[in-house]
């Protein structure tokens, strides 16, 4: 008898541990955003030197420097979950501070005024010293993002797109905009008001892409052309970094992207609100 009580009792337990389980691993964005922006236990989790150091870094990111002084807090402390809560590895690199502050302010930037959204797709980030020969698509690459939740990413390609912020080629904006696609996993049965305004933005981006198709490479790049897939992350590199002239030259494609990230690049004076 009294061995039966103590199975049920751990039974229960086991029960309990699983269900917290799950609920830390659904939450674990929420959850660490919680204790380091609002309970402020930071130095917890990271020491004061990282945070320095990481801090010194977003300081070099254009992004960063025009958001007011509480947007800046709080998009470091997304910055600090999204180090917290991936993997990174270094394929023949060092994987400083520097390079994953870089990498993670490119997943911070997308849903930086999307509450509680995080880009869950990823879980391992391998970085490069260079292109790497892809197997799956039988050619160097400079970034790729799978389906099974890795993303490759050569280096020296994820500086020069911050070193040049306004050319509209930023390969970890790109990556993260695909990421930030496969997290949502619209289809034509979702509900979720973001796969509904990307239904949007790709109906509005439709003639643009044809044009692009034709070859017209006026404003987007001809890597744009490969499908909607190519199409979308290219949108979202230009939508960061050729905000003005997006606006101007297909308005109705920028603002239906303004509605998916919830963002107006255009409006520095406000940490980007829409
Ligand atoms: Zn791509």
């Amino acid at each position: 008898m009294q061995n039966d009580s103590v199975a049920a009792v751990g039974f229960i337990g086991l029960l309990i541990f699983l269900f917290l389980y799950i609920i830390y691993s659904v939450l674990r964005d929420l959850i660490y955003f919680f204790l380091i922006h609002y309970v402020r236990l930071i130095n917890l989790f990271i020491s004061k030197e990282k945070q320095q150091n990481i801090l010194n870094e977003l300081n070099k990111i254009t992004y960063y420097q025009k958001l007011s002084m509480v947007g800046k807090n709080y998009f470091f402390h997304r910055v600090i979950v999204l180090m917290i809560n991936k993997n990174f590895f270094g394929d023949g690199i060092k994987m400083s501070d520097e390079v994953k502050s870089y990498i993670s302010a490119c997943a911070v930037q997308l849903t930086f005024r999307i509450r509680g959204f995080y880009i869950e797709h990823i879980q391992l980030i391998r970085v490069f010293p260079k292109a790497v020969w892809s197997q799956l698509v039988q050619h160097d690459v400079k970034g790729l993002t799978t389906g099974g939740g890795v993303m490759w990413l050569s280096w020296p390609d994820i500086k020069k797109g911050f070193d040049f912020p306004d050319d509209g080629i930023n390969l970890g904006i790109h990556e993260m905009a695909h990421a930030f696609k496969l997290t949502l996993r619209c289809d034509s049965s979702s509900s979720h008001h973001i796969c509904t305004s990307i239904t949007n933005w790709s109906i509005a981006s439709k003639p643009a892409f044809i044009k692009l198709q034709e070859g017209d490479t006026s404003y987007f790049r001809k890597y744009g052309a490969t499908n909607m897939e190519e199409f979308w992350a290219v949108n979202v590199e230009c939508f960061f970094e050729k905000p003005e002239e997006f606006m101007n030259l297909y308005p109705e494609n920028y603002i239906s992207l303004c509605k998916v990230f919830n963002q107006n690049p255009l409006n520095n004076k406000f940490d980007f609100a829409l």
